[in-house]
């Protein structure tokens, strides 16, 4: 019997439930049949967030903008679940140290 595709994944959208769920489905669809390299990884991590900025350029709707962003969240995602990456520790980590830094990260840009 095939199962039900249509079924709404589960509305827990806590970081380390985003990584569980995203890398089940990745998992399902055979994206980690095959050992990938991590460059090939990031690359389309990289690449989602190309097609955002195409939106952008391109005038389309705030919902396709999302949808690229997401994509990009769900291959991040999908890599930490495969990694065994806690994201949700390095996200607060990184918060806190960010809120120390200076105006601008004393950055010109
Ligand atoms: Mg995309």
């Amino acid at each position: 019997m095939p199962k039900n595709n249509n079924k709404k994944i589960a509305s827990d959208t806590t970081v380390d439930n985003l990584i569980k769920v995203c890398h089940e489905i990745a998992k399902g669809k055979g994206w980690w049949d095959k050992e990938r390299s991590d460059g090939e990884v990031i690359a389309l991590m990289h690449s989602e967030l190309s097609e955002a900025l195409e939106a952008m350029r391109n005038s389309h709707p705030k919902e396709a903008l999302a949808e690229e962003l997401a994509d990009c969240c769900i291959r991040i995602f999908d890599y930490c679940g495969q990694k065994k990456i806690d994201l949700g520790e390095a996200l607060l980590k990184k918060i806190e140290k960010n809120k120390g830094r200076p105006y601008r990260h004393g950055k010109v840009f």
